[in-house]
């Protein structure tokens, strides 16, 4: 793989935008099928402890621990631990938000809130196409949004 190639953006990619379009709703249930851009099934949500996840907001970033809390710099992020693992510059991410509970109200407005998570609390999801994962354990502990206080993944992969 050239220098160039490893930077050229992924030609198909996780797409919250379409997985809200192909699933008519704003949120993410058991049985729901995660999208692609070019809307192909990448992921179908087998069990779900929880039944409350994120598809709006993207990735933190230094830019956004800046605008809200004024402490940008070199503050852990998931943008670049996940840029960092895939080896990738991506300059936005739009992931599924796992166990992140954002209400959204009757008027439009949004506000994060504590997450219903418990430690130990699971999903599971079945990959419906070949595909390079790239996952963090969010940073944010400014805010609601992991409880205030961030703590450990874990990862299991089956063949
Ligand atoms: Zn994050």
């Amino acid at each position: 793989m050239t220098g160039r190639q490893k930077n050229m953006a992924a030609r198909e990619f996780l797409s919250t935008g379409v997985t809200i379009d192909c699933n008519a709703s704003l949120k993410l249930r058991a049985g729901d099928t995660i999208f692609t851009n070019l809307y192909n099934p990448m992921f179908t949500l087998l069990s779900d402890d929880v039944g409350e996840h994120d598809l709006l907001h993207p990735c933190c970033r230094p830019e956004m621990y800046e605008f809200f809390y004024h402490n940008g710099a070199g503050h852990p992020n998931c943008l670049e631990n996940i840029n960092g693992c895939l080896n990738k510059q991506y300059p936005v991410i739009h992931p599924v938000n796992l166990f992140m509970r954002t209400i959204i109200n009757p008027d439009g407005s949004i506000s994060v809130e504590q997450p219903l998570s418990q430690p130990g609390d699971k999903v599971v999801l079945r990959a419906e196409m070949d595909v390079r994962l790239g996952i963090a354990a969010c940073s944010v502990s400014e805010s609601k949004c992991n409880g205030g206080k961030c703590s450990p993944i874990k990862i299991i992969i089956e063949p």
